[in-house]
């Protein structure tokens, strides 16, 4: 693991590190003398540990803020100790100054805090040493639950059928789509749809050519969607597709274009069999009475879709409201 370590000191500072630290194949070492600097690059590409040199300008104040960013408290933090008129003062006083010094230096935000005594070489840098294996350890394991996260999330929020965002993902991203396109003023889009007699293909040909099927449904609805268009499989063979900055005229052409490129070509099971289906469609656009989690907005599109049911499957009913002025290019590219 290449561990990467900001160094806020000054070049002479940069000198007095034990040899280890400039070991290429551990360490990626870079030296920043600036505070607001610092402050850029670790937000930008946060380090794994910060050496921070206590006489330069601005190092309690980088611990102060790095102690204060929650989403950076990973990052072991190791101040180390050269101002003058401290080592001069830490001479004469007794072991419990040292501890409050100790103390006050944890309360700001460092993790570690090392004096650099003159001569002592050996033994500071080992000290040092001990203590990066600390923030060695630290970055290691916050990767590790980084990487395992990531995975729990991915299969938390994940169809494993079909590999499209499953209903719990829907929960969480239809709330957060709602906010956005009304602080944004932006038009917001639902369809939602069924196969039609999808009971029969499984009853006819089994589960499995019933899951396969819905494998390549997905698969040819996906290639048929926006890159900022996102299908959730809802439940069963019922799916819900969010279209962002699309209004509900182009919400209609997108779920008529769905209903034409799954009916209008079969679906290749295997190499002898192919097999037909349509879907239903229903669609609603968001409007300002709508609640902020999504409920109506998808309760009226249902109703839409139950329409389209019950008036013979295979075909597209929605919401035709003209206040929403077309800002995608959904008309020109989906239509064509
Ligand atoms: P309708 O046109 O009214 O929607 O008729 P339908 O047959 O599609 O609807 P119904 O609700 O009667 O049946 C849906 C079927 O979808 C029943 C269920 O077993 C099947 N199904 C749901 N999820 C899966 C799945 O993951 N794999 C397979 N193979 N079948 C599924
Ligand atoms: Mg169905
Ligand atoms: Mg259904």
């Amino acid at each position: 693991m290449n561990i990467s370590i900001l160094v806020f000191g000054s070049e002479h500072f940069l000198t007095t590190l034990p040899d280890q630290i400039h070991d290429a194949s551990t360490f990626k070492v870079e030296a920043i003398a600036n505070l607001n600097q610092a402050v850029s690059q670790i937000q930008v590409k946060p380090p794994d540990i910060i050496l921070v040199q206590a006489s330069l300008d601005g190092s309690m104040e980088l611990c102060n803020w790095l102690k204060e960013q929650i989403k950076l408290s990973w990052i072991h933090c190791i101040l180390l100790e050269d101002r003058p008129e401290l080592i001069t003062l830490r001479n004469q006083n007794d072991w419990e100054w040292e501890l409050e010094m100790n103390a006050s230096a944890l309360q700001q935000g460092a993790d570690a805090y090392i004096w650099q005594l003159p001569g002592h070489t050996t033994i500071r840098h080992r000290l040092l040493l001990a203590q990066l294996t600390v923030g060695v350890r630290k970055a290691q394991k916050y990767r590790d639950l980084i990487r395992t996260n990531d995975l729990l999330s991915a299969i938390a929020l994940a169809d494993s059928l079909t590999e499209l965002n499953n209903r719990r993902a829907l929960e969480w991203d239809l709330p957060r789509q709602i906010n956005k396109a009304r602080n944004k003023n932006n038009p917001l889009s639902l369809i939602i749809l069924d196969v039609d007699y999808f009971k029969r293909v499984n009853d006819t040909y089994g589960h499995l050519v019933g899951d396969r099927l819905l494998q390549l449904l997905c698969t040819r609805i996906r290639h048929n969607l926006r890159f900022q268009d996102t299908p959730f499989r809802y439940g069963g063979e019922e799916f819900v597709i969010l279209l962002s900055n699309t209004s509900c005229q182009e919400a209609m052409v997108v779920a008529h274009r769905l209903n034409r490129i799954v009916s209008e070509q079969p679906f290749a099971i295997n190499h002898t069999l192919a097999i037909n289906v349509t879907i239903s469609l229903g669609t609603a656009c968001l409007q300002a009475e709508d609640d902020l989690k999504g409920t109506s907005l998808l309760g009226r599109a249902d109703k839409y879709l139950l329409q389209a049911k019950s008036s013979g499957r295979n075909r597209v009913i929605g919401c035709d409201c003209q206040s929403q002025l077309s800002r995608s290019t959904h008309l020109q590219v989906l239509s064509s």
